[in-house]
């Protein structure tokens, strides 16, 4: 079997448009333009990059995005008044705290400031239990981008069995909690799951965030699965993630590349969540 690849960067290609579209629609009605203001703490590499992706998405579906680059050893006072501010502004719609942050800043201290109306990550107590809920509320992005990556694939997850591995407040267990409102009978691994290879091979769909390069392996992969590879990991100066995409391809039904699966996606569902948090914030 030779796996269809999900193309993540052309769908977010083509779901950016159609925000881009309704941002435009939003504008001439209400003549606000959708703003995020994303705040980087220090100069990671990888997060710098992050944040520019973020700020190219805003320039694509016409959205205003500020940058607030703050120096690493800013202490964690500075920042909650930042945020507090921020939350004060009414030309703001939504504001993101890159991660992670330095050590001495405490990250959910951090979350919970940012008022639950422009909390666009989906990241603060009070999104994450109406999640759980099913109420009206931010999605986590990651997890949201990868429901909508596979549904606008096609592919039915009602009564399947998903099987994710990780367990992470972003992506592990708000990617479950989704997949089983989306009706999957869901299996959560993590490092303490024994034989581990017994679940991935009951997977339907099989969800990988675990931060390993290439740590899933074909023989782990049941054939037909729905492999969706979350992981972003360097080796020698190039991207991978935690699924051996060229043995995946041989047994899956449908595999993620990386870069150009979930990433896209993550952003494009920020995107579609800072258009809301306007329409929300202008009511
Ligand atoms: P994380 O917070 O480090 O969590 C990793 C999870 O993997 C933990 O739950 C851990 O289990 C589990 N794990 C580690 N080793 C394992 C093993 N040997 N067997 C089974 N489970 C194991 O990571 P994260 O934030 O969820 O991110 C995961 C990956 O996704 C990273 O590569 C990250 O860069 C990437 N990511 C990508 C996007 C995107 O948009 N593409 C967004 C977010 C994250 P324990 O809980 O038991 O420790």
């Amino acid at each position: 079997m030779s796996a269809t690849v999900i193309n993540g960067k052309e769908l977010a290609k083509k779901l950016r448009a159609d925000i881009r579209e309704r941002v435009n629609q939003f504008i001439e009605e209400t003549k606000v333009v959708p703003h995020l203001v994303v705040i980087l703490v220090g100069d990671n590499p990888a997060s710098v990059s992050y944040v520019t992706g973020k700020q190219k998405a805003c320039e694509e579906t016409n959205m205003k995005s500020t940058l607030i680059k703050l120096p690493v050893e800013t202490t964690e006072e500075e920042l909650i008044k930042i945020i507090n501010d921020l939350n004060a502004d009414k030309s703001v719609h939504g504001i993101l705290v890159q991660l992670p942050l330095p050590k001495h800043i405490d990250e959910q201290k951090i979350i919970n400031t940012i008022c639950v109306e422009k909390d666009v990550d989906g990241f603060s107590p009070i999104n994450v239990g109406k999640m759980i809920l099913n109420e009206e509320c931010f999605l986590p992005c990651t997890p949201a981008g990868i429901i909508k990556m596979i549904k606008e694939t096609g592919i039915e997850i009602a009564g399947k069995h998903a099987v994710v591995i990780g367990r992470s407040n972003i992506v592990g267990k708000p990617v479950s909690q989704l997949l089983l409102q989306e009706n999957a009978t869901v299996t959560i691994c993590h490092s303490r799951t024994k034989d581990l290879k017994y679940h991935t091979l009951q997977a339907d769909i099989l969800v990988v965030a675990i931060g390993k390069p290439k740590f899933v392996t074909k023989d782990m992969i049941k054939p037909g699965a729905v492999v969706i590879d979350v992981g972003v990991n360097r080796v020698d100066n190039k991207l991978c993630g935690d699924v051996d995409y060229e043995g995946a391809l041989e047994v899956a039904s449908y595999v993620t590349p990386v870069p150009g699966g979930v990433g896209p996606m993550t952003i494009t569902m920020l995107m579609e969540n800072t258009l809301e948090a306007a329409k929300r914030l202008t009511r």
